[in-house]
């Protein structure tokens, strides 16, 4: 039986509805070999996920999820894998875009309340143990009977264009690449999906110039179409794959743990990018 694994999950350290230990639990009975966990903006959730790893036998790779601006593609998301969790200013950056957070989450909820939303933050942040984000507020509007949904209050309030859009803070691809790179770890463009197609081609060969490492191949979100579109751009580009499911519990329920079929060979390439990367000059991992 091949070896699967899942390269991209959230938990309540951002705006998953697991806790990390919950997510791993979830993992193991799904039969996945390796987990990354990539909260947004936090990598809060990996010790706890590494202990309860440790004890079901399930490898915990340590991830990140970055939102950046590139000029021409707008908003992406970079993952990160395999850096060193406590590198001071990883942590230190992660801080203070986790404090861009509230204040965004303030006027989110200051743009709401004008609309005649009664919501406070305490309300949201009741929710929010770690890197506060949209779907928290979101399941506010849902308990609230002001959306039937997650998805539903995104379209209502909270998506790009609707009333209560309040763009986040956010790194140039350069410093979101750099800020992963030099902890020691690998980044890939996560769900390019997200990217107008017309711009797809040309963002992915501007970041491998300027030093990405991956691609995600596999994604809840991407059709056939996606993937051999990435998995093409890989190959012209000496790119590694990464894949993984961006499971979010109950924030997406229609989106499973492992639903996308990521081999351990993938993670095996993305580590020995990461090696190669760390001692340039020795051979192989
Ligand atoms: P934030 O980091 O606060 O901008 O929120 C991003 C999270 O919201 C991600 O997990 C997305 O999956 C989710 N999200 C973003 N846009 C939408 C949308 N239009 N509909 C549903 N979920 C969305
Ligand atoms: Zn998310
Ligand atoms: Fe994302
Ligand atoms: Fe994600």
């Amino acid at each position: 039986m091949a070896r699967l694994v899942d390269l991209h999950a959230h938990t309540t350290v951002s705006d998953g509805t697991l806790s990390p230990a919950e997510l791993v639990r979830l993992a193991a009975q799904r039969g996945l070999v390796a987990l990354a966990v990539t909260d947004h903006d936090h990598v809060g959730g990996l010790a706890e996920a590494a202990r309860e790893g440790a004890r079901l036998n399930v490898e915990i790779v340590p991830g990140i999820e970055l939102s950046v601006t590139d000029p021409e593609a707008g908003e992406l998301h970079l993952l990160g894998y395999l850096f060193d969790p406590a590198h001071a200013p990883l942590l230190a950056r992660l801080d203070a875009l986790r404090e861009g957070r509230l204040a965004r989450g303030a006027r989110i909820v200051a743009a709401l309340r004008a609309h005649g939303v009664e919501i406070t933050l305490d309300e949201v942040l009741q929710g929010a143990s770690g890197a506060l984000g949209r779907p928290h507020v979101a399941r506010v509007l849902v308990e609230k009977g002001r959306a039937a949904s997650v998805q539903d209050a995104f379209d209502r309030w909270l998506a790009d264009g609707r009333p209560a859009f309040v763009p986040k803070e956010k790194l140039s691809p350069q410093e979101g690449l750099a800020l992963v790179h030099d902890a020691g770890g690998v980044c890939s463009l996560a769900h390019a999906v997200t990217v107008p197609a017309a711009k797809r081609g040309a963002l992915v060969r501007k970041l491998a110039k300027l030093g990405l490492d991956a691609v995600e191949v596999q994604h809840s979100k991407h059709g056939e179409a996606e993937r051999r579109e990435m998995q093409a751009l890989a190959d012209e580009l000496g790119l590694a794959v990464s894949g993984g499911s961006d499971y979010h519990g109950a924030n997406k329920p229609a989106v499973e743990l492992g639903s996308v079929r990521v081999e351990e060979s993938v993670l095996a390439a993305l580590k020995t990018r990461a090696a190669r990367r760390r001692s340039p000059n020795a051979r192989g991992s």
